[in-house]
Formats: structure tokens, C-alpha cells, sequence
């Protein structure tokens, strides 16, 4: 579950004010609007990565967020897909053991013992995301996870999520990817300038979205 109330953050000439936010478990939300209208600043709230200046944020179970750096660490790509594990307390062999099938899954299997810095950014995506489904987290706050993928990966991903999701996870998604929020979300919130300007369920705000700015972003009119 997630809340808040009253959330505010600002940065010099910026500033996100969000009412409430009050999400039960298991909900699979997408996060759309333009750049800089502060999604990732909202999902950085949400994973108290960083402190609003006014207003708080709870969320019950554990969440992990998966931000759109993609930043490995100089080792294999199964030491950075076990590193999640063993940092929980999990043995080596055990946390490999586990994210075994996760890498085969995306794709990077025949990489395990490679320098996970030598991974292309497609095949880095991947690694994070299974990083962070790994220590299987209640909530997952995802920034853009499929950005830059192919197709055949970009659907590789989604069926991931709505898999995670199918086993009660709640799931947060930014992405820009219009048709992708609207496939996956059974809510989706729409920002726009810092502000939430409409949330809903997810088909009805993409075919009978109720403000005009929300009507203008989905038909792809809107200009920055
Ligand atoms: P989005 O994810 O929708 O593209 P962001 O949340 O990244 O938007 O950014 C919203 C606004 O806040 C932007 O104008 C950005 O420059 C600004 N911003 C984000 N993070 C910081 C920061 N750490 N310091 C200063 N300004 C920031």
C-alpha cells in the first residue's frame, strides 16, 4: 500500500504538489507525462529517496526502485544480479542459485561470468531488472525500465511485469511509452508541470480522458 498527502518538492523553478496518492496492494499503476512534468521526482518520493519539503509518504512492504541510470558494478553480471540478495543476508551460492533463472529468463544466461560493464544498455536494462526483482520486493517503483529496448525485449519486459504483478506485487511504472501504459496499467496517473492533473483507471483516462490537457497529451497534440 501506498500513501501520501500534501506531498510537496521543489527545486529551483520547479515544484511537484501532489494532494493524495492512496494506492491498495497489488495495483499496477503507469506514470505518463512529458518530460520534466516530474515523475521521477515523484518516484524518488515515493522510494524515500528522497525527503518532500512538505507533506510524507508511507508505503507498507518493502519497496525497491529501479531508476534509469542502469549503473553496474564492476563485476560479473551474476555478482550484480546476486549483489541484491547477499546484501539481505543470502549466500552467495544460494543468491546465485536463485537469480539464475531471472537471467536466463531476459536473455543473459551465456553472460554470467562476464564483466557486467561490457554489457550493451539493452542487455543492462535487463540485468537491473532483474536486480531489483530479485530480493522480491512487495513494491517495485520502475523509471522507464524498457527505454531503448527492441521489441521483442520491450515485450520480454512487460510480460515480466504483468507476471510480477499476477503475484500480488504492487507496481509503479513511468514510462513514455504510451501504448505500454496503457496495456499494462490498471490505473494511470497523468502529470503534467508538477501536478497530477487526472488518475484514473487506465482505459477510461486514455479513450475518455476527463480534462482537456490529459485529451491533448494522449492524442499526442500537446506541445513543449
Ligand atoms: P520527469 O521525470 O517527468 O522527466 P523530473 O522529475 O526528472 O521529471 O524533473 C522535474 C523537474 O525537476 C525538472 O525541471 C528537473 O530539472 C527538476 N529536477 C529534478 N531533480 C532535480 C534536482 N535534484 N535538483 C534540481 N532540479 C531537479
Amino acid at each position: 500500500m501506498i500513501r501520501a498527502a500534501g506531498l510537496v518538492r521543489r527545486y529551483p523553478g520547479f515544484e511537484l504538489a501532489v494532494d493524495k496518492i492512496e494506492l491498495p496492494p497489488g495495483r499496477f499503476v503507469t506514470v505518463i507525462g512529458p518530460s520534466g512534468a516530474g515523475k521521477s521526482t515523484l518516484l524518488r518520493l515515493l522510494a524515500g529517496l528522497e525527503p518532500p519539503d512538505d507533506g510524507g509518504v508511507e508505503v507498507r512492504g518493502r519497496a525497491v526502485f529501479l531508476d534509469q541510470d542502469r549503473t553496474v558494478l564492476e563485476r560479473s553480471v551474476l555478482a550484480n544480479a546476486a549483489f541484491g540478495l547477499q546484501l539481505r543476508g543470502v549466500h552467495r551460492k544460494e543468491a546465485a542459485r536463485r537469480v539464475k533463472p531471472w537471467l536466463e529468463r531476459v536473455g543473459l544466461a551465456g553472460k554470467l561470468n562476464q564483466p557486467a560493464q561490457s554489457l550493451s544498455g539493452g542487455e543492462r536494462a535487463r540485468l537491473a531488472l532483474v536486480r531489483a526483482l530479485a530480493t522480491e520486493p512487495d513494491v517495485l517503483l520502475l523509471d522507464e525500465p524498457a527505454q531503448a529496448l527492441d521489441p521483442a525485449n520491450v515485450a520480454l519486459v512487460e510480460d515480466i511485469l504483468r507476471e510480477v504483478h499476477s503475484r500480488g506485487r504492487t507496481l509503479v511504472l513511468v514510462t513514455h511509452n504510451l501504448y505500454q501504459a496503457r496495456r499494462l496499467g490498471e490505473e494511470t496517473w497523468f502529470l503534467l508541470g508538477g501536478r497530477l492533473v487526472e488518475a484514473g483507471a487506465s482505459e477510461q483516462l486514455f479513450t475518455d480522458p476527463q480534462r482537456e490537457q490529459t485529451r491533448a497529451y494522449v492524442a499526442g497534440e500537446m506541445v513543449y
